[in-house]
């Protein structure tokens, strides 16, 4: 079934991720998250390390068990544990992108095998199909079909990564989940891999994820732009907006220590340090997440959690949603 832009295709209501540490502590990784994603449209998720941002997206594909709330596809409800079966039948719609292509490939296999797998598990082509579409989808990442038959360790960084996206996209996805695709790599080449997937998303109509903590790399292949800190949504709105205009202190924050791309700007700058006790993300009580280093901090930030509600952009008519009692 072929998504028109506008139509929601995937949407989480309340969803939550906990681990159990024990018998009376949790970590609350993914906390309480509603959001939608519209069909041909690129979502950046950025946050720092342990903002949950890899468990939301792995949730939102089943490779982890949801703890509550829901994901709806297409408007239909996922279970919340997967079968092998749920696999099976969703594997074709919703697949992911991992951010190491040094232990995200078997290196037993060789890269056609890899990229053959998900055909092989998810259609009934023929060995001669399969192999052909395998060729196709290596020229279509910037490989080689002779590339086929070599092993993982005989490629660079950028090399693994693109047999990595010709994994996934194989079996023609709608919705691609990019988890740090690009972290691991070279500077010289993030662009090259930006660049194809910016190009499989124009050519395929697809609805990407992308979770990232650069901001400025997020906000160039954006749409729209989710932040999350400590488990929960900070601000979510056009990519533009929420990054010449952060509304919510954390934003504000992440936006003053992204580094500035040239290298002169970057020395001159002086990035406040952000002071202030990190929550715990064990139990989270009630109150503001950020509330231990806010620099705008009120009384009942400690103890009021705050709603993420939709907050008027005086320079825009585009909608943003703020999760701040600044705001409220
Ligand atoms: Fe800061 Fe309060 Fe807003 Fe939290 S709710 S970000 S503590 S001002």
């Amino acid at each position: 079934m072929t998504a028109t832009l506008g139509d929601v295709l995937l949407e989480t209501r309340h969803l939550k991720r906990y681990f159990r540490l024990d018998k009376h502590r949790q970590v609350h990784a993914v906390d309480d998250v509603c959001l939608s994603i519209q069909a041909n449209e690129i979502l950046g998720l950025v946050g720092e390390s342990g903002s949950g941002k890899s468990t939301f997206g792995k949730t939102v594909l089943g490779l982890h068990d949801k703890t509550a709330g829901e994901v709806l596809y297409r408007g239909e409800v996922l279970p919340a544990r997967y079968r092998s079966a749920d696999f099976q039948r969703f594997a074709r719609s919703m697949q992911m992108i991992f951010q190491d292509p040094y232990s995200s490939l078997n290196p037993r296999m060789t890269a056609g095998e890899i990229i053959a797998e998900g055909l092989r598990l998810h259609s009934d082509a023929k060995p001669r199909a399969v192999r052909e579409e395998v060729a196709r989808w290596l020229r279509q990442v910037g490989l080689s079909p002779d590339h086929a038959s070599r092993y993982p360790h005989e490629f660079s960084g950028g090399q693994r990564q693109r047999i990595g996206i010709a994994r996934a996209m194989i079996v023609e996805p709608e919705f691609v989940v990019c988890d740090e695709p690009i972290s691991a790599l070279d500077v010289s080449v993030q662009a090259q891999v930006i660049n194809l997937l910016s190009e499989l998303k124009r050519e395929y109509g697809l609805t990407l994820l992308f979770i990232a903590h650069d901001l400025s790399m997020v906000r160039y292949v954006s749409d729209r732009m989710a932040v999350m800190y400590l488990g929960a949504l900070a601000e979510i709105g056009p990519a533009d907006d929420v990054f010449f205009r952060p509304m919510h202190p954390y934003t504000q924050m992440l936006v003053a220590s992204n580094p500035e791309p040239d290298p002169i700007t970057e020395r001159q700058r002086s990035a406040e340090p952000i002071h202030g006790e990190i929550t715990s993300p064990v139990n989270i009580g009630p109150g503001c997440r950020f509330a231990g280093r806010c620099p705008k901090v009120m009384d009942h930030c400690r103890h009021t959690t705050p709603e993420l509600l939709p907050v008027r952009d005086l320079t825009s008519d585009a909608t943003r949603q703020v999760a701040c009692h600044l705001y409220g």
